[in-house]
């Protein structure tokens, strides 16, 4: 598979924030985010067997670029790691569906829908061990309080969580974000490896 990097930090956002994990980071992605920060000029090629030696962490999460771009190779490692007893996660865009048998593996996917993107959300609302991720703020695929105000409140409160963004460590948007999520009734999260600068 194609990936930039393997590497060992606790995650810094969503429903699994503050836990440490190993995470393994595919390169390539099907859309263009403005501001995107993940960079895959120094991507190599790796096989599933070489991943697995990398991996010692219990909690995984395979993030990207987009992973589902590289469906197969991301299938055989998911069943690797599920082999192993591993708690799996994955963070999509979701443009591309996840089979049933793979998702089932997984501890849970987090979807982070841009807008604009073609991101079948009622595929993934439905999903039982799927979070939805919003990322709230002024950039052309971030979401706009009126959108979120539309589309959030037909969806599972539990699963649903709305982020700033933010690649610098004041995150100005972040209280916005805050104050939307309770009016909402919903989770807020924030990006703690920006504020503290780690990734
Ligand atoms: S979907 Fe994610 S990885 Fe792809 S361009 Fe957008 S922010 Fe970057």
């Amino acid at each position: 598979m194609r990936l930039i990097e393997i590497f060992r930090s606790i995650q810094g956002e969503g429903p699994a924030m503050g836990r440490p994990a190993t995470f393994v980071r595919l390169a390539g992605c099907n859309l263009r985010c403005q501001g995107c920060d993940t960079d895959d000029r120094t991507s190599r090629e790796l096989s599933t067997e070489e991943v697995m030696k990398s991996i010692q962490s219990r909690m995984i999460v395979i993030t990207g670029g987009e992973p589902t771009l590289q469906m197969e190779e991301l299938s055989e490692l998911i069943q690797s790691l599920h082999a192993q007893g591993k708690e799996i996660h994955i963070e999509t865009n979701g443009t591309n569906p996840i089979e049933k048998d793979i998702l089932e593996k997984l501890h849970y996917a987090v979807v982070s829908p841009k807008r604009g993107s073609n991101f079948h959300l009622p595929f993934w609302a439905e999903k039982k061990n799927v979070h939805l991720k919003f990322v709230l703020g002024k950039a052309p695929w971030c979401w706009t309080p009126e959108q979120l105000h539309d589309a959030v409140p037909s969806l599972e409160k539990e699963r649903t969580w709305i982020m700033a963004y933010g690649t610098d460590q004041n995150m100005p948007e972040a209280r916005d974000a805050w104050d939307l999520a309770l009016s909402l009734g919903v989770n807020y999260s924030d990006r703690l490896h920006i504020r503290l600068r780690r990734r």
